[in-house]
């Protein structure tokens, strides 16, 4: 009998999260998946129709005794996939010298400095060769920044982007296959109305690019296509 791999998603309440979870179910995988507080979420709907495959874990990102925790309650697991997905945005037009201290520290904590606790904390259950990704986007692509706006939130996923770097270069012994991955532009409630792409335009593409990966150690920024976004 063959044991179905299994994935963790950190984030998956809604949008490319929720997608994220009913696409590994979608192809035979055991699903761990997070939301934060205790309602009831499109998460536990998706959970009560998978046979016991999906199984709705709760952790708010930003506070590390619930990371301890959640990595405590996984301890005698063993993960083919940590993907960390949540994040938040702020304003398109927030600029730098305008924002509070708060909301910038907001932001940063929670996109990336808590991303990189969880891969810190959890990466270790992860099996030899398996994968670790976290969600980044274009949008943190230092080379690509020729328009601006976004400021903070660019910000933050250049920061997560340099965290993961170090991440790697600290970790290169190791065989894990490192991911960050641009969703594209996708309409959520982060997203928007106004985006190009739904989540089934996305989500299928960003998981056949991780398979693509699997086994392949090392770190690469890449695309819903599988194509190579710049630094
Ligand atoms: P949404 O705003 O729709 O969903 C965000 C998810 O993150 C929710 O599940 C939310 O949970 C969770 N979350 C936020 N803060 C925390 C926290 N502190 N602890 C735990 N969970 C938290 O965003 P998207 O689905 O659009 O985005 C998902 C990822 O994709 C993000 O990393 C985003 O930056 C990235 N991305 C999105 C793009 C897009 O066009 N949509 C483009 C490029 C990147 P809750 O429901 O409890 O709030």
């Amino acid at each position: 009998m063959s044991v179905s791999p299994t994935a963790l998603i950190i984030g998956a309440s809604r949008g490319l999260g929720l997608a994220l979870a009913g696409e590994w179910l979608a192809r035979g995988w055991t699903v761990l998946a997070t939301v934060r507080g205790a309602g009831r979420t499109a998460l536990h709907e998706l959970a009560d129709s998978s046979n016991g495959r999906l199984t709705v874990e709760t952790l708010e990102m930003t506070d590390p005794a619930a990371v301890d925790a959640l990595r405590d309650r996984l301890s005698r697991r063993a993960l083919d996939l940590l993907f960390v997905n949540a994040a938040v945005a702020n304003g398109a037009s927030e600029r730098v010298d305008r924002v509070t201290t708060e909301e910038f520290s907001r932001v940063m904590v929670t996109n990336a400095l808590a991303p990189m606790r969880i891969v810190e904390r959890l990466g270790g259950l992860v099996r030899p060769d398996g994968t670790i990704a976290v969600m980044s986007s274009s949008l943190g692509s230092v080379a690509l920044n020729e328009t601006g706006g976004w400021e903070v939130y660019r910000a933050s996923k250049a920061a997560l982007n340099m965290l993961m770097r170090s991440y790697a270069a600290r970790h290169a012994g190791d065989r894990h296959s490192l991911a960050l991955v641009d969703p594209g532009w996708v309409r959520t409630d982060m997203g928007g109305a106004e985006a190009s792409l739904d989540t089934g335009e996305s989500i299928p593409g960003v998981a056949d690019a991780l398979e693509a990966r699997r086994g392949r150690p090392g770190l690469q920024f890449f695309d819903y296509r599988g194509e190579t976004v710049p630094w």
